[in-house]
């Protein structure tokens, strides 16, 4: 079958031939129905060396998965083949208290895990392909009436990384206060329609493109503006200058996080979900009181449950635009380039 795989670090990724996965006892093949691409596989491609995350390529891209049921290991029940199912993607070692409660994302005991820290398309062999291999049929999420696999493959990493950062931050999202998105790219524009599905937050996005802050208007952000000089102030007076409680931060440059924390309401929290390398001074005035400082790796099983109600309900809909497996390459030249709106999804 064909895939797109990642030969090395530092490297483009290549369409080759590669042997269609068999399901050994427990393991599932899925046939792939789409394969989103996550600004983290140019992190990948170009920023990462070897010993920056405890796996190395080659493997084949693609940790945002849905598709259908192909072929049951032994063992294996409760599925169907042709059965739409989404992928976990998140890949622990299933038997830790964290695997237990379906937060693989914190396997405590990842060198029994099929990959330390991973999954398929991060260490693994992802959906880039014809078929996924998943080791464990307990990854395979039904989709619920009204969603497909196209639909549903970004909801696995774009809707289910902000929805998780978005939960943690829940008691912080009252009627009143203020959620300030920056970023409005695959993450940052899921992350939009999840405040406004799910809390009474006013929401205010930030982004450098005129088409994502459009974007973030059409799903309903109330304040949109690119991170100028002004940024802050602006964000200040739009909320009587009290700053924002939440701040989700999708990008986590230098910038971002320096506008991101001079924004911070007192008490409120700072969320680094993007991987942009930068890095926030913390200091006792440099930082204001009672902010809560995380960074966030994906979500847990049961959220990715709650996203893809969400989905089905027609409460979020990522915009997508599809690429063929052959072109998978430009979508993500396209990704990096900064001309793609929402998410790219690839269909094998
Ligand atoms: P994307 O490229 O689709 O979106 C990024 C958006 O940020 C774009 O709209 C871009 O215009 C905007 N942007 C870039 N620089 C900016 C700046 N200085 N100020 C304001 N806006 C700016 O990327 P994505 O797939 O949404 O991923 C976003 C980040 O999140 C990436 O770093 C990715 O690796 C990371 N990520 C993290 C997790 C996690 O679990 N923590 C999961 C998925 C992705
Ligand atoms: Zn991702
Ligand atoms: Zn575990």
């Amino acid at each position: 079958m064909r895939a797109l795989r990642l030969p090395n670090w530092k490297s483009e990724p290549e369409l080759t031939e590669v042997p269609r996965p068999e399901p050994g006892p427990g393991q599932v093949v899925i046939k792939v129905g789409g394969a989103g691409a996550c600004h983290s596989d140019l992190h990948l491609m170009h920023d990462f060396e070897a010993g920056a995350v405890p796996w190395n390529p080659p493997f084949t891209l693609g940790h945002e998965n849905a598709g259908w049921v192909h072929a049951l290991g032994a063992g294996v029940t409760g599925l169907t083949e042709g059965q739409p199912v989404a992928v976990y993607g998140p890949w622990g070692c299933g038997t830790c208290a964290r695997c237990r409660v379906g937060v693989d994302t914190y396997c405590e005991n990842p060198a029994a895990a099929p990959v330390p820290g991973g999954g398929g398309g991060l260490g693994l062999d992802g959906g880039m392909a014809e078929y996924l291999l998943v080791p464990d049929a307990r990854h395979l999420v039904p989709l619920p009436e009204g969603l497909d696999p196209v639909a549903a493959a970004p909801l696995t990493d774009a809707g289910l990384t902000p929805y998780h950062a978005i939960r943690r931050s829940l008691p912080k999202l009252l009627p009143d206060s203020t959620a300030l998105v920056i970023g409005v790219g695959g993450l940052g524009h899921v992350g939009v329609q999840i405040l406004k599905a799910t809390t009474a937050a006013r929401v205010i996005a930030v982004d450098t493109r005129d088409d994502a802050l459009a974007l973030a208007r059409e799903y309903g952000a109330d304040l949109t503006l690119r991170p100028d000089s002004d940024a802050a102030e602006r964000i200040r007076a739009a909320t009587g200058s009290r700053g924002a409680d939440v701040v989700l931060d999708f990008v986590g440059a230098d910038a971002t996080l320096k506008l991101g924390v001079s924004v911070a309401r007192t008490l409120g929290d700072l969320t680094i979900v993007g991987l942009g390398g930068g890095t926030l001074p913390v200091s006792f005035f440099g930082v204001p009181y009672e902010v809560s400082i995380q960074t966030v790796y994906w979500g847990s099983r049961p959220e990715l449950i709650e996203v893809l109600d969400l989905g089905a309900r027609g409460l979020i809909k990522p915009k997508i635009t599809t690429f063929g497996l052959d072109q998978a390459v430009d979508a993500y030249h396209q990704l990096r380039d900064g001309t793609l709106e929402g998410r790219a999804v690839i269909v094998p």
